[in-house]
């Protein structure tokens, strides 16, 4: 369980399309539109102050940044469970539902 932080996600952004999409024999995956290898090097050229907006014009989406809450659909405020991986068992709360479920469990 680690709570989020847009900071991190954005600087981290770059490694993690790049854990995505590049295979073990050194080539990159195949993307609907345009390059893997090419997003990845627009990503990692990006300024230390890039924003999730600057993120998505990159990408093409807003999928890499930010969470929906798993119970509500909120903006995430913390994740639970594993990492997220293609076979990973992850949640992500917002502040409301982690709210609900504390108040849940205190009825225990
Ligand atoms: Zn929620």
């Amino acid at each position: 369980m680690r709570l989020l932080d847009e900071r991190a996600e954005i600087a981290s952004v770059a490694d993690r399309w790049k854990k995505g999409y590049l295979r073990s024999d050194g080539s990159w995956g195949t993307l609907h539109k345009g390059s893997s290898q090419s997003v990845y090097e627009a990503l990692a050229a990006l300024p230390e102050t890039a924003s999730a907006a600057d993120v998505a014009r990159v990408i093409g989406n807003d999928s890499w940044i930010g969470e929906d809450c798993t119970e509500c659909g909120a903006p995430a405020v913390v994740l639970v469970g594993d990492e997220p991986d293609i076979e990973s068992v992850t949640a992500y709360l917002c502040a409301s539902c982690v709210q609900k479920l504390v108040d849940l469990v205190k009825t225990r």
